[in-house]
């Protein structure tokens, strides 16, 4: 078996759908094919969970764009659209919409996962509609039919067991089989949606590839690989051909965009190969990660983190800072389901830095102020540079503001002001 990735900018349009299905067309069964919401439906989709949740009519504006904007993908994709599609999608739309009108539960993590998968339902339905369409005969497999999770919604956690089971029987492993199927969602033990995590996609392929023994998996991007800088802000970047497992999860740890932090342990327990490949550009090569060494010579990779928020908390009643403290911090940190990218602890005072996005951010400094007196500085940047050397480091003061300098052996990491 082997496993295909293909992300929201994949799918983003009718040209874009055609594209991925021509990619899939080519390629030797058994193959499975893990989709994304198109384009940026879960930003869609999280406006009107957030409208929903507060009891906003917004709720019901946001549904009927995205309705739209599926009805007019679907009228660009389809000469003469088949029946069955729309009913398909149309089915979808019922079920959400009736969700929406009935009152909110006061557990928004609940709700959030019981809307947002709905992006990748209908983007694997148009999808596997326009394959079968064009000959491509493929099987649509609800994903949540197989992959079972504990309850911690949002950010759930797959039971491995019972889903290995489920996910062999779900998608066997006969010669002529496509499956296309859903990233990012599961099913917990009393059958409500879960979701894995923003991006999660990603991280789905990776659990089927894991649960199925699959041969490879490759992630489809729109950039030729993984490169060793973002090329949005640098001007020179360098595609990476091999990345071992372990180095790979430390880029994705330290932020590298390009791939969910999760992905790679379930691939490297069994040692399945992860390309990442363009689907602009299918011919080329692409970065194989895999087991084995780091290529020599180390190349310096950046990491940038935009728009961060420094958190700088001193206690109220003039004490030092204290493992009590931390404990008291993380314990909120992690109620708020706040990511920290960052920690700086000195004798008086303790900093973190999330995104400045971050959900709960407002709830948690309220919290936090009842103890120690807050400081929050904006627009900051986190510049991560792995296999730093001297020219890189000097580089990187020169050209920015650096307020903070963590280093390690071979990770140095710099709070900046952004430019
Ligand atoms: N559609 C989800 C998201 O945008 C999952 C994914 O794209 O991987 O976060
Ligand atoms: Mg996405």
């Amino acid at each position: 078996m082997i496993i295909y990735k293909f992300g929201g900018a994949s799918v983003k349009d009718a040209t874009a759908i055609k594209n991925i299905c021509q990619i899939i067309g080519k390629v030797k069964r058994p193959l499975t094919v893990v989709i994304s919401a198109i384009g940026t439906t879960t930003n869609l989709l999280e406006e009107l969970v957030d409208a929903y949740f507060s009891g906003n009519d917004k709720a019901l504006e946001l549904f009927d764009l995205l309705k739209k904007n599926h009805t007019s993908l679907i009228g660009n994709l389809f000469e003469e659209v088949p029946a069955p599609v729309y009913s398909e999608v149309n089915a979808l739309f019922i079920e959400l919409k009736t969700k929406i009108s009935k009152p909110s539960s006061d557990q928004f993590n609940f709700e959030y996962d019981q809307v947002i998968g709905f992006g990748e339902l209908l983007s694997t339905t148009i999808v596997s509609a326009y394959l079968n369409h064009i000959g491509q005969n493929n099987k649509w497999i609800d994903v949540r039919t197989c992959l079972d999770s504990d309850d911690n919604y949002v950010d759930a956690n797959i039971l491995w067991d019972s889903s290995k089971e489920k996910a062999n029987a779900v998608f066997p492993d006969n010669p002529t089989a496509l499956y296309i199927t859903q990233g990012f969602i599961a099913r917990d033990q009393n059958g409500f949606t879960t979701s894995l995590g923003r991006e999660g996609s990603d991280y789905t392929a990776a659990i089927l590839a894991h649960l199925l023994g699959a041969d490879k998996m490759i992630i489809w991007k729109d950039v030729l690989g993984i490169l060793n800088a973002d090329p949005d802000y640098f001007e020179e970047t360098t595609k990476l051909d091999l990345i071992p497992y372990q180095e790979a999860i430390e880029l994705s740890y330290y932020g590298a965009r390009v791939i969910h932090p999760k992905t790679i342990k379930p691939l490297q327990a069994k040692k399945i190969p992860l390309w990442v490949k363009s689907f602009i550009d299918p011919s080329q090569k692409g970065t194989l990660i895999t087991k084995g060494e780091q290529p020599q010579p180390l190349l310096p990779n950046y990491i940038v983190k935009k728009r961060q928020l420094l958190v700088s908390l001193k206690p109220l009643n003039f004490s030092s800072i204290g493992e009590k403290d931390l404990v008291f911090i993380f314990t909120l940190v992690t109620k708020y389901r706040i990511k920290l990218n960052f920690t700086q602890n000195t004798a008086v005072s303790f900093a973190f830095c999330a995104n400045s996005t971050a959900r709960n951010m407002q709830d948690l400094v309220t919290e936090l102020e009842e103890k120690y007196e807050v400081e929050l500085s904006e627009d900051l940047e986190l510049i991560t540079v792995r296999h730093y050397t001297p020219a890189t480091i000097e580089e990187i003061q020169n050209k920015h503001h650096v307020l903070v300098e963590q280093k390690n052996s071979n990770t140095a990491i710099y709070l900046t002001v952004a430019n």
